[in-house]
């Protein structure tokens, strides 16, 4: 077992879940359900953004760290049946099923919502206290998806402020990381903190479109307000797909074991490759080993 929990950790994005998709940015079930399946044959773990960020990573030894991220909170990411069950179809239905077929894949992810998550109307806070007692996260996405570019602070602190009171009324919490609508990054100070909308907030991390692995939180230099996401996708010509969407990084990953994060089984201690040693970050330098 090679641990090295100064590795890289996919944190892949992901939007609509549609057997047709309308737009580049989806994906299908099946697709969904391969990308899963494969995560879990290759030894990954899904932890959530808030976990990883905060360095929470109980995984068992030679397990490596994933984030799914989902954003808009539509209706193909969670929703119910006539029966009051779980949409099988849905992300979260397909993320229930690979974890049953996969003991030890932890079905959890964040979801960045907007107003209205999952459009359920009034069982919106159902659907958002079921996803929280299971483990799963809900995070800022902001109210009104609007780029933030151009906007006063006044007014992208509400945008921020009104999504942190929606999720608290529907019993989410206090969300602790934050999703840049479109992925881009603007206003990072404004943005990172306030109060504003009928709540304060202190975002622990903050997520944009990106296209290469994120550093490990105990990494030197490790910064959790510039945390890049791989976005879903097969090899195609598409956005530079065939270099940096998930199946590109997934191989890379694959072909590059010693890069990647490895947990060493034990959560109270850091282990790495003593070629590393000069990597640590400061805060962690107390419960660091390298071999
Ligand atoms: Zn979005």
């Amino acid at each position: 077992m090679q641990a090295n929990e100064l590795g890289e950790v996919p944190v892949l994005m992901y939007h609509r879940i549609l057997v047709k998709p309308i737009s580049d940015l989806d994906r299908t079930p099946a697709q969904l359900t391969a990308e899963l399946e494969r995560l879990a044959r290759e030894g990954y773990v899904p932890v959530t953004a808030a976990e990883y960020v905060a360095g929470r990573m109980d995984l068992p030894a030679g397990a490596h760290p994933v984030v799914l991220t989902f954003d808009d909170g539509s209706a193909s990411q969670f929703g119910y049946d006539p029966h009051g069950n779980v949409r099988p179809d849905t992300a979260v239905g397909i993320l229930l099923d690979v974890a049953r077929r996969h003991p030890g894949f932890r079905p959890v992810a964040t979801f960045f919502v907007n107003a209205d998550p999952f459009a359920l109307g009034t069982r919106g806070g159902d659907a958002v206290r079921w996803l929280v007692g299971r483990g799963f996260e809900i995070a800022n996405h902001t109210t009104h998806h609007l780029d933030l570019a151009g906007m006063s602070k006044s007014r992208v602190q509400r945008e921020i402020g009104t999504d942190q009171r929606m999720v608290l009324d529907l019993g989410g919490g206090e969300a602790s990381t934050f999703a840049f609508p479109f992925g881009a990054l603007s206003h990072l100070a404004w943005a990172r903190r306030g109060s504003a909308g009928g709540a304060t907030w202190n975002f622990g991390g903050m997520f944009l479109a990106g296209w290469k692995p994120a550093d490990s939180p105990f990494l030197r230099g490790f910064d959790p307000q510039l945390i890049p996401r791989i976005r879903s996708d097969g090899k195609t010509k598409k956005y530079g797909c065939n270099q940096f969407c998930s199946k590109a990084w997934l191989d890379w990953l694959d072909k590059n074991p010693g890069k990647r994060y490895t947990s060493d089984g034990d959560p109270r201690v850091i282990s790495f490759p003593v070629a590393k040693a000069g990597f640590l970050g400061k805060n962690f330098q107390a419960i660091g080993r390298t071999y």
